[in-house]
């Protein structure tokens, strides 16, 4: 029987600070089932578009991303933050609220030419997926396609990555 995935976010009014509304997806993950039935609805959207690798942000992102990847038999490529990786590494900076932050992928952590599926937990404004976007391509990887658990449509994130490419875009729920 498939599960309402509503069902297993929490909601918390004014965290990390007032007017936000703070979507935490701890109760998915944290349910055997819930998060199976998540991971293989995004493995559904993804496994047509024929990836090679899946890609994911720190830290949220390792945890949609490796279960898809080990799943599928393809591997995972991290996207760090700032000062983390140890080998030369592409950057790719991205506006927050207050200030901006960095995200980098080793070099050799994508081939050129290789298609790769970006995920993360949630979408908000796109900052942090359009950074991702941005590394791999740089790495002349191909974008074929996002994933997200969430996505906070009022923030027009979707539009934000349409902006850079029009891919394949899947989010699980929507508030
Ligand atoms: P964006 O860069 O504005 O799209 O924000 C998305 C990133 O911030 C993701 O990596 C999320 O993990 C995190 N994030 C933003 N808002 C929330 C939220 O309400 N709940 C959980 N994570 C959030």
């Amino acid at each position: 029987m498939e599960i309402d995935l509503h069902d297993y976010i929490a909601t918390t009014p004014d965290f990390p600070e007032k007017g936000v509304m703070f979507r935490d997806i701890n109760p998915l993950i944290g349910n055997g089932a819930a998060y199976r039935q998540a991971i293989n609805q995004l493995i559904d959207f993804a496994r047509p578009l024929h990836p090679d690798i899946i890609a994911g942000p720190e830290a949220r992102g390792f945890v949609v991303g490796s279960p898809m990847a080990y799943q599928m038999g393809i591997g995972f490529v991290p996207a760090r933050k700032y000062g983390k990786l140890p080998r030369k590494s592409v950057n790719a900076k991205y506006g927050l609220e207050y200030g901006h932050s960095e995200l980098q992928m080793h070099v050799d952590a994508i081939q050129p030419g290789q298609r790769v599926f970006i995920v993360d937990d949630l979408l908000a404004t796109g900052g942090t997926i359009t950074a991702t976007m941005n590394l791999v391509r740089q790495l002349g990887g191909i974008v074929v396609g996002t994933g997200f658990f969430i996505e906070l449509e009022d923030l027009n994130g979707r539009e934000n990555i349409m902006k850079i490419d029009n891919v394949p875009f899947k989010a699980l729920l929507e508030y």
